[in-house]
Order: structure tokens, then sequence, then C-alpha cells
């Protein structure tokens, strides 16, 4: 039997050995989440067992009321940093870390308004009624199908990212007689990343203009007349934690901002989102409030300094709006006890989900947290990695955690943390159908969006039979073939 020693050479120095490997952290699961007498994991007032039972294995599961609550909490403080300095704010939700029509209407009833980068994010967040004036389309290499899509529809913004863009969109809104808002989407040089932030006079990455290249760029669409510019545009990263990088960033905006006002009127600046959230009890993300304070405090100070308005500001949250409503359910199918020598032993978990449900610990190395969900486990905290069914090795959902040790094949497994850049990046590797979306809610559950079968899986394949039919589509019919 394994056990956890405190010299645990194979666990990471950040992982503690919890005094409780039951215990739900809080600021990592939803604030609903809580064991019932029996021991239970319950989500929004819904037992995992019920949730098992009705819709199966691996499961996605959010909780309602915490998406609409940082929904809310974000928003409001934006609002009132920038009300402080007598500025508005606008927060859009980044739909690209979790984008369903149920999801568009929680987070636009809650004030939010939408962020899409691609023709199909634009379609969902329109199917979900959000109003083509609030939603802003992003992406350094829009089709000329979704520019007439966006400009046909009224999308509200457009962020521009190129010269070429602009003659493509200036085109586009001419011939059919609109005058589209834009942004411009500028390089501020500094690149964030979690604890740190690298500050550069040239940034190497395929999104936006360099700061220099922006005064040249904002002459030519401002030539434009069916292309109306607002403001500038700067997103410095993803997972962020401190404030630093976004103040560095606002103060170099502001400087070009300052620049450009000169010659007509700028009302806007976004400074696009980032903002860090706990995916295990070791993070400590800095409160959203203190973020928009230092954040807001920076962007006036500049304009202070330079004598200029506060332009209005935008904020695009992604992850920091649903990345904690979200919780996946796993079913353990096998354990395996491994020895490292002197190293030491850990205890492989295998699910029934894995890389295909959950890219980010295979594609950025991501930590997350877990626990055993359908009961407590009695056994003492041994060293585990939890990973997926895929053929692949760095097939992991979670790299280093401390479960009990008598975890077993068929306990359900809970990872939280998982509402953003889950569903968001999930394929079909290994023909594995990806799995449904249920919303939870004052113990109610529902399908908000459909898992796949593999049924669907098969109905893509052109050379199966479509049922009730004799035809293979697609199949070839060639002569001399087997
Ligand atoms: C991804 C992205 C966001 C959201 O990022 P989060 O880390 O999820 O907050 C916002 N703006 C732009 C332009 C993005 O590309």
């Amino acid at each position: 039997m394994l056990s956890a020693s405190p010299d645990d050479a194979l666990a990471p120095a950040w992982l503690e050995i919890p005094a409780d490997p039951n215990g739900l952290a809080p600021g990592v699961w939803p604030a609903s989440a809580r064991r019932d007498a029996d021991g239970e994991l319950e989500l929004g007032g819904v037992g995992v067992a019920e949730l098992r039972a009705r819709f199966g294995t691996p499961l996605y599961v959010l909780d309602e009321a915490e998406v609409r609550a940082h929904a809310a909490r974000i928003r409001s403080a934006f609002h009132d940093a920038a009300a402080a300095h007598g500025t508005k704010a606008r927060v859009y939700y980044a739909g690209k870390a979790f984008l369903s029509t149920e999801v568009a209407r929680w987070v636009t009833q809650e004030g939010l308004r939408v962020d899409v980068c691609s023709g199909g994010e634009l379609e969902i967040a329109l199917a979900a009624g959000v109003k083509p004036s609030r939603i802003g389309f992003h992406g350094n290499n829009k089709s000329v199908a979704e520019l007439e899509r966006a400009v046909a529809v009224g999308v509200g913004t457009i962020i521009l990212d190129s010269a070429i863009e602009i003659e493509r969109l200036g085109a586009i809104a001419e011939r059919r007689g609109a005058v589209q808002r834009v942004l411009l989407r500028v390089n501020s040089g500094v690149h964030a990343e979690t604890h740190d932030f690298l500050a550069t006079a040239h940034e190497d990455q395929k999104f936006g203009t360099p700061l220099e290249a922006a005064p040249a760029l904002v002459e030519r669409i401002r030539e434009i007349p069916s292309l109306k510019l607002r403001g500038l545009h700067c997103h410095i990263g993803s997972q962020i934690f401190g404030s630093r990088g976004f103040a560095e960033s606002a103060s170099r905006m502001i400087e070009l901002h300052a620049a450009l006002r000169e010659g007509g009127e700028l009302p806007m600046l976004n400074l696009g989102g980032g903002f860090g959230i706990a995916y295990t009890s070791a993070d400590d993300p800095t409160p959203i409030e203190e973020l928009a304070d230092s954040i807001v405090d920076a962007v006036a100070r500049e304009c202070e300094v330079r004598g200029i308005p506060i332009p209005i500001l935008a904020f695009e949250p992604g992850r920091a709006v649903v990345g904690q409503a979200g919780v996946t359910l796993y079913e353990v199918g096998t354990t395996k006890e491994v020895s490292l020598g002197d190293r030491g032993e850990r205890l492989y978990v295998s699910v029934d989900g894995g890389m295909s449900d959950n890219a980010r610990p295979a594609l950025y190395g991501s930590q997350y947290s877990a626990r055993i969900a359908s009961r407590e486990g009695t056994g003492a905290p041994v060293l585990a990695r939890v990973v997926g069914s895929h053929c692949e090795s760095g097939d992991v959902v979670v790299d280093h955690e401390y479960l009990p040790s008598d975890v077993t094949p068929g306990d359900l497994l809970a990872v939280p943390a998982t509402g953003a850049y889950c569903h968001a990046l999930s394929s079909n590797y290994n023909h594995t159908p990806r799995p449904a979306v249920v919303a939870v809610r004052d113990g109610q559950a529902r399908v908000i969006v459909r898992g796949e079968t593999l049924a669907d899986l098969l109905s893509r394949d052109a050379g199966i039979a479509a049922p009730g039919t004799s035809e293979r589509t697609g199949a070839r019919t060639g002569e001399g073939e087997a």
C-alpha cells in the first residue's frame, strides 16, 4: 500500500499533502459544491450519483449560479473602478472560453457583452439572441465570409488585426452601405504569463500590430468612410495573476492613445482579458476588484499626466467568468501502483476521459486537482496521477494530486475548475465522442450541450451506409477494387 511521506520526491514543491483528502478547496470549486451526509458530492444541489445515472460519464457539469455570480461580480468590479474615475466600463465575455446559447444568455442577462473569434462563435451568439450591437469580433484571419456576415448582422465592433483586413473590411462595409465600428489591435510589447510579465519593445507574435506601426494604420482607417475608428485594443495574455503587467500595458497604450487623439476622436480603449483563476489550492489569484482598481488607476494616472480625458474602458474576461463554474466527472476504470525505486511510488488512476475532454494538461502542462466524488475516501492520502484512456502517454488529466489510497474502480472522480477551455478545446481523438455539458441549478440538472454518440461519429465516415439507405455515401466504386 502506498502512503504519503512528507519527503515524497515525486511530488512538486507546490503540492501540499492535504489535511483532508476529501476536502473541497474554496476558490477552486463552485460555491455550491458540498458533500451530503453520506459523503457524496453535490453540485448546484444535484448529487453526482444522479448525474452519472442520468447522463453518464465523462460529463461536464456547469454551475449556472456560479457563472452568473462571476459575471455579475466582474461587471461590478470594472464598472465601479471606472465610475470612481468618472468614466465607464464595458465588459465582454470572451466566448472562446466556453460558448453555448445558454451560457451566452446567462452572461448577457448579467450585463455582459459577448466577444467571438470565429463565424461559428458568432452564429452561437446570434442564436442565443445576443444583440449584434453588443458583440465584438476578433481574429487575425477573419475570412471574407465571416466579415460579410458580421457586417450584415450589425456586429457592434470588429477588432481589426492587420493592414490587409482594414482594406478588406472597408470594401465589404462600403459595398453594403454600412459604417462599421472598429478597434485596432495593438501589441503593447507586454506579454504576461501567470506570475510574471515580460516587457519588450517588439513582440514576436501573430496578433495585432506593433505599437510603432499603429499610427499609419490608424491614419488609413480614418481615411475610409465605411469604417469608424472607436479606439485601440490590446490583450497581453492569459491566466495572469498580478496587476503589474496590465498596468504596464495600459500605460503604454495610453501613450499611443493620447498621440492618436490628436488626429480624431478616440472614445474607447479595450484592454482585453486574461484574468487568472485558481486551478489548485496552490493558486492565489488577485481578487478581481483589486485588479480592476489597479488597472483603471494606472489608466487614470497616465491620462492625467497627458491631460486627456479617460476613455471608455472595455475588458474581455473569459476564463474568469466560467472557469470555476465547471467540474468534470469521470469514472475510475483501473488503478496501478508504479514504483520508481528510490524516488518513491506513484498511483496511476485511469478515468474514462482524458485529453479529448481536457487538452490543457497536454497542451500547456496545466495543473488541476481531483477528488473522489461518489463517496469520501477513507485511506491515507497517496501521490496519484489521474490519466485518461487515450493512446498517448501525455494523456494526463491531473498530473499531481493526493488522493485517498482506497480510490478504486467504479468511483466517480471530480476535477474542478474545468469550465473554461475544456469543452471549448475538446476533440474526437481516438474516435471518442465528446461528453455532454449539463447545467445544474437549485437541485435541477439539464443538458445544455448534447453529448456525441458513436452514431454521430460513424455518420461522418463517408464509407459507412447512412441508416435507411443502401448507399455508402462517397464510397469509391472504381473498377479493380477488391
Ligand atoms: C482569449 C482572449 C480573451 C480571454 O482570455 P481569458 O484568459 O479567458 O480571460 C480576451 N480577449 C482576447 C482578444 C482573447 O484572445
